[in-house]
């Protein structure tokens, strides 16, 4: 089965909103097993829609619309949908009586215009709207296809779709998907795909890189006839994914809810640990993104924002010569700090970070981008030089990103 998504409103086209209907849908579709081609947006023109229409019951199975189903003149989706399919719309009681049933627990007046809501072809299946005054519907095209329709307001469409579309297409699509989701730090996005094209190439399971700042997520995901079968297709390749991609892999799960925060709080916790943090150019993001994770309050003891020198030397101890000597942004200050946090809050291991996130103050010695992590436990303290490079915001996300790879992979080695 392919579907297409089709979505309707000229805000789209502008910018005004955010098409996070298609998101949600291509989501739900791929989970689904439903294969997906094409995507569309079309403004409110009823010429350019009945054109997308068209376009899209040439190449797929099932055309699922979002937006104008409201009763106003620009709201044209269904008009459109029924003329391609050759027959009229008429009140359907059945939807007149859900439509008045919205207003009078809305308290609102239904206007004569309202009725156009209840506008259905005579074979078109309704859709109950619990959220909101127009009912969805799924319409025969002919040849077995069908054009869905939802309305565009997410809060509407998202429970319309799960309860009563995703059975719909349950029912129908016969194939069960099952995916891993891939996490790698440390290792470039072309370097991934060159150790892996051979299996990316590979039909079922299918091989997707997604990259974010200084990550790549790779979503394997296979087809079969049942989850057993799908996950025994899945598992050999999830394995030689690793085995060929080393420790860059920090966690395989079965969703993509994952983040190195999660995996370097698991780490702690399976290890019983506690972490502090000192942080300079990063300002609290090491610490603030490990207390995203529910449960930190388990392994996270505290941290310390040591802006200034002077702080430095106040709150962790790093002595005011040193800090003169070597340059605050040296390993020599890296260790100071993760020393000096690690025993004020007797953690079992403390990270730090000290850098120049720019954009000004780079010299020839200290470039923009130039960063010193330091890494404390009970058995004593390393440093990690970085040359990162970019925006101010990139070097310290990559920045915090490096800091808990290392607590991860120090807690896991250790
Ligand atoms: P409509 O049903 O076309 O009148 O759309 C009603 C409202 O739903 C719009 O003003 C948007 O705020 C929202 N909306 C419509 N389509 C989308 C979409 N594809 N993604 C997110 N929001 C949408
Ligand atoms: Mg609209």
């Amino acid at each position: 089965m392919i579907a297409e998504i089709l979505c309707v409103g000229t805000e789209l086209l502008m910018g005004q909103v955010l098409n996070t209907n298609a998101q949600f849908l291509s989501r739900r579709l791929s989970a689904l097993g439903v294969s997906q081609y094409h995507q569309t947006v079309v403004g409110d023109n009823a010429e350019r829609l009945e054109e997308a229409y068209r376009t899209a019951l040439s190449r797929s199975d099932v055309i699922i619309t979002t937006g104008g189903l409201g009763p106003t003149v620009d709201d044209i989706t269904k008009r459109v949908a029924a003329k391609v399919a050759g027959k009229p719309l008429v009140v359907r009681p059945e939807a007149e009586a859900m439509v008045r049933e919205r207003f009078a627990q809305y308290h609102r007046e239904m206007t004569l215009n309202n009725v156009s809501q209840a506008m259905f072809t005579e074979d078109t299946q309704l859709l109950l709207n619990p959220n909101g005054t127009a009912p969805g519907a799924i319409v025969p095209m002919g040849e077995g296809k069908v054009v869905i329709h939802l309305p565009g307001p997410p809060s509407e469409m998202r429970p319309m779709f799960v309860d009563q579309v995703e059975p719909w297409l349950r029912a129908r699509s016969g194939c069960v998907l099952v995916s891993r989701y891939i996490r790698i730090f440390g290792m470039g996005e072309s370097m991934v795909d060159d150790r892996l094209r051979d299996l990316e190439l590979g039909g079922n399971p299918t091989l997707s890189p997604y990259c974010s700042t200084g990550e790549v997520m790779l979503r394997a995901t296979a087809s079969a006839g049942t989850a057993a079968k799908a996950e025994a297709l899945l598992e050999p390749v999830v394995r030689e994914v690793c085995t060929r991609l080393g420790d860059v892999v920090y966690a395989v799960e079965e969703d993509d809810t994952g983040s190195l925060a999660r995996s370097a709080v698991e780490a702690l916790k399976r290890r019983g640990w506690t972490v502090a943090t000192c942080e300079s150019l990063t300002g609290g993001l090491i610490a603030s993104t490990m207390v995203e994770v529910p449960g930190a309050s388990e392994v996270v003891r505290g941290g310390l924002v040591t802006y200034q020198s002077v702080a430095k030397t106040m709150l962790a101890g790093v002595p005011a010569d040193m800090i003169e000597k070597y340059n605050v942004v040296s390993a020599e200050v890296a260790a100071a700090m993760a020393t000096g946090v690690r025993e004020r809050l007797d953690v079992d291991i403390a990270v730090s970070a000290t850098g120049l996130a720019g954009p000004g103050g780079g010299t020839e010695e200290i470039p923009v981008g130039t960063v010193f992590l330091g890494i404390a436990t009970r058995g004593g303290v390393r440093t990690i030089p970085l040359h990162l490079s970019g925006s101010r915001a990139r070097i310290r996300e990559l920045s915090m990103k490096h800091a808990l790879d290392a607590v991860r992979r120090t807690v896991d080695k250790e």
